[in-house]
């Protein structure tokens, strides 16, 4: 009989990525956007000490382990130096999502009993018309020193950050937790009724961090520069955050200058060679680019993710300017990224063409995370590339009941994520739709994303969107949204004729609608039922 249990069992936590990041790599730089303005620069040792400081300064409140610690905030490098302090010492960092609805907000912070909120001057606004209804946070914490912490009238409790820190010392002694225990929690965004909470244990993120370092999903080094311009209040910037000290990666952080000419200086002036970011991001981006006829002198890949990236703009980064496109998958329930794309060595042999097509896919399940498709009974689909279902998740990191739920999430012990999807032979998967986008009409399915890549595909669109509308005769067709590039001028007739070599003719949208702008949300997703309360009435 063999023996078992002869290797330690030390728990993955938070705090051991800190120290593993300080004591391996403590004069790798984080550079940081201030809030106001200025660019800040420090070494992961500074971030550890002031991390430890913090710590103590909570500690000092009265917070103790499992106590909730909210913030609403950009990505800097205070907001980081919480996401370890906070996890590190045992308790939980809610980050909140700035661009929910003020309810929907206040909902948030009740419910995860947050003692404390961190938040940046920007929202001050916000943190007045919020603070009366959160009854349970003793303080708010300005992300800031005291010349940049804003008075916020009718809120009595508010500190500064720097002067919080201040008296406490560098070291702490950082609890040896359970890796189960609750480390960070983030809400759904809540399109329908309440947010739901996923509280990702101290195991699921440093197995999370861990695995995007590896060369097929981020791909992090000491040799790289990485800049996550997925926000640190959503879905931990994609783990970003905790992979980049795992890994010893310079880290920049665009605090709030998301446009494209601040991200492209920034990319310049810190040699960037590596991003993550939502497709809208790199839309602003490579405008500016391609307007200023600018080139990228470091940038080896963009990750992008949380909408299907056009084929137009993966073809676009790759072609015109030398940038790898990586196409990842994840939600909420997943802690970060659980699907990656990528081209193998004989991929790269392959025309261009055929390569963006790989790269549209969303890729293979990264280590630790298993993937399939079931049809409406749960019964599962084959991997064919071509038999599209629900997608289901399993694996390290993936959500088994919601916050303060009585029951699990899971079916058969696998997650539904409510995304259609196939899967080929080789494991890759392309999400399809959302089951509540996709268009039903005369008993077929059209994908709304495939058309709205097919429209950014003509050289005049800059956006678009496709959503059902009430059909009489056919349950659904489709309407879709354009927004025009700046200068341009093309109408629906050319939109609709260009479309119809591109795709089934009853996938045709039945009209097309130009918008100055698409709604978007705080995660940089068009807000699809935002254009169904004002247009998903009925086509006759
Ligand atoms: P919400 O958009 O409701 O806030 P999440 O931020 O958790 O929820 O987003 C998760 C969803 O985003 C996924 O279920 C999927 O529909 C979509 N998504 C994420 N990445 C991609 C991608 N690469 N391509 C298409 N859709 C994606």
């Amino acid at each position: 009989m063999p023996q078992s249990n002869l290797m330690m069992n030390r728990p993955m936590l938070i705090s051991g990525i800190l120290e593993h990041g300080a004591s391996q790599f403590g004069d790798q730089e984080i550079v940081s956007r201030e809030t106001h303005g200025p660019l800040h620069r420090y070494s992961y040792a500074d971030a550890a000490n002031r991390a430890r400081q913090l710590a103590n300064a909570l500690h000092q409140m009265g917070l103790r382990i499992g106590s909730a610690v909210g913030s609403i905030a950009w990505n800097n490098y205070r907001h980081l130096e919480s996401y370890y302090a906070v996890s590190g010492s045992g308790m939980v960092m809610h980050t909140c999502n700035p661009r929910l609805h003020p309810q929907q907000l206040i909902y948030v912070i009740n419910h995860a009993d947050d003692e404390v909120v961190l938040f940046d001057a920007t929202f001050a606004p916000l943190v007045k018309g919020i603070a009366a209804h959160c009854p349970k946070v003793r303080a708010w914490v300005c992300l800031a020193d005291a010349a940049n912490t804003p008075a916020i009238d009718g809120v009595a409790n508010v500190l500064n950050y720097e002067d919080l820190i201040a008296p406490h010392s560098h070291t702490f002694d950082w609890p040896e937790l359970d890796e189960q225990s609750g480390a960070a929690l983030c809400y759904t965004s809540g399109t329908t009724g309440n947010p739901k909470g996923v509280l990702y244990s101290h195991r699921a993120i440093v197995m999370n961090a861990t695995a995007a370092c590896l060369p097929d999903v981020l791909g992090l080094s000491t040799q790289e520069t990485i800049l996550p311009v997925v926000p640190m209040f959503h879905i931990n910037a994609w783990c970003i955050p905790y992979a980049a000290l795992v890994a010893g990666t310079k880290l920049v952080l665009p605090g709030p200058k998301l446009d494209g000419p601040s991200l492209f200086e920034l990319m310049d002036t810190e040699q960037v060679t590596i991003s993550a970011g939502v497709p809208t991001i790199w839309m602003g981006l490579i405008q500016h680019v391609e307007q200023n006829n600018l080139r990228f002198a470091h940038m080896k890949r963009t990750c992008v993710g949380g909408s299907a990236m056009p084929m137009a703009l993966i073809a676009k980064f790759m072609d015109n300017y030398g940038v790898e496109v990586r196409h990842g998958w994840g939600m909420t329930e997943t802690t970060a990224v659980a699907t990656m794309s990528n081209l193998s060595r004989a991929d790269r042999q392959r025309p261009a063409a055929e390569q963006h097509a790989i790269v549209a896919k969303q890729g293979k399940a990264v280590s630790g995370i298993e993937i399939k498709v079931v049809d409406e009974n749960g019964h599962d689909l084959p991997r064919d590339g071509s038999s599209q279902g629900e997608l289901m998740v399993r694996g390290q990191w993936i959500v088994e009941r919601y916050f303060k739920a009585d029951k699990s999430a899971l079916v058969d012990g696998w997650f539904p994520t409510g995304d259609i999807a196939t899967i080929d032979a080789q494991g890759t998967m392309q999400i399809r739709d959302r089951t509540k986008d996709v268009i039903k009409t005369g008993g077929e399915w059209i994908s709304s994303i495939d058309l709205e890549n097919a429209a950014v595909g003509h050289p005049a669109v800059a956006m678009a969107a496709v959503i059902g509308v009430k059909h009489p005769k056919w349950d659904e067709r489709p309407l879709l949204f354009i927004v025009r590039k700046p200068g341009q001028s093309v109408e629906k007739e050319e939109i609709l004729a260009f479309l119809a070599t591109k795709v089934a003719k009853w996938w045709v949208p039945d009209d097309v609608v130009f918008l100055e702008s698409l709604p978007v949300g705080g995660t940089g997703k068009v807000q699809k039922n935002d254009l169904r309360k004002e247009y998903g009435g009925v086509f006759s």
